[in-house]
């Protein structure tokens, strides 16, 4: 669904990607992991375009993104091609971003239908569908500062499904939660591995990555370190930065 060659990305002088490259192949989930600074963060941003890249390529579902100018002047050449990417590439951030002001019905309605212009009658349903998928059925009408952390979570991630994306985002979906929530929130994250979701997922959560990825990339100073199956990378890593970063409790 998504591939990343050879991404170069800079905030000023500062370079915090180096030559990565990542592949999201369909139905599969993909855990990225490091230090905090590693670049994780920038690396899903730059994938689904909320940041510019300086140098490399990133292809979705085969089709190149195409830019206009080059190095720190490079911008995405075509707006339709930005939207209709970042719709297929729906994000889940950390820190859960509902709209404090909207119903978790109406936070769940109000991409696919502003932004995808879709029948609000099936929008309602499918939304209501994706909640009770997610557990929380019964707060369609609460206010998100009603919900618990998890519930929220949960919420986004209801809204992130509904748009009906190629693949899901997420970045450090756990981190801002007790030890209790964070259970409820991993369930549906492993749901949807179970179900073939292709997904990118960035967490600290080391036992997260080995029980649903296939693949797990280390990133390290913004270059990818070392990278394979769980069972690899979790069981026999080959570098010390690796080893030691597993080592220290991630
Ligand atoms: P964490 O585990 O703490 O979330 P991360 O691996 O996600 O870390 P990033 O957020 O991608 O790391 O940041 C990588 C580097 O880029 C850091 O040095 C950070 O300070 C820098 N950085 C990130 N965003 C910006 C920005 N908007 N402007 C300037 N520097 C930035
Ligand atoms: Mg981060």
């Amino acid at each position: 669904v998504i591939e990343i060659r050879d991404l170069h990305k800079s905030f000023g002088n500062l370079e915090v990607l180096k030559g990565v490259d990542m592949t999201a192949p369909r139905g599969h989930v993909i855990a990225l992991i490091g230090s905090s600074g590693s670049g994780k963060s920038t690396l899903l941003r730059c994938a689904n375009l909320l940041e510019d890249s300086q140098q490399g390529e990133i292809l979705f579902e085969g089709e190149p993104i195409r830019w206009r100018g080059e190095g720190a002047g490079r911008h995405p050449a075509d707006r339709a091609q930005v939207t209709r990417i970042r719709t297929n590439l729906s994000m889940v951030f950390q820190q859960f971003n509902l709209w404090s002001h909207m119903s978790i019905l109406q936070n769940v309605m109000e991409a696919p239908v502003t932004v995808l212009g879709r029948d609000k009658a099936e929008v309602e349903a499918a939304a209501r569908g994706y909640l009770d998928k997610v557990g929380i059925g019964d707060k369609c009408e609460a206010w998100p500062a009603q919900l618990s952390g998890g519930q929220q979570q949960r919420a986004a991630i209801a809204r992130a499904l509904c748009m009906e994306p190629r693949a899901l985002l997420f970045d450090e979906p756990t981190s801002a939660l007790d030890p209790e929530l964070e259970q409820e929130v991993i369930k549906v994250i492993k749901d949807l591995a179970t179900e073939g979701r292709t997904m990118i997922i960035v967490t600290h959560d080391m036992r997260l990555a080995a029980d649903v990825a296939d693949h797990v990339v280390f990133l390290h100073l913004g270059k990818i370190e070392e990278e394979g199956p769980p069972e690899a990378v979790f069981g026999n890593p080959q570098t010390e930065r690796l080893q030691q970063f597993l080592s220290h409790g991630a």
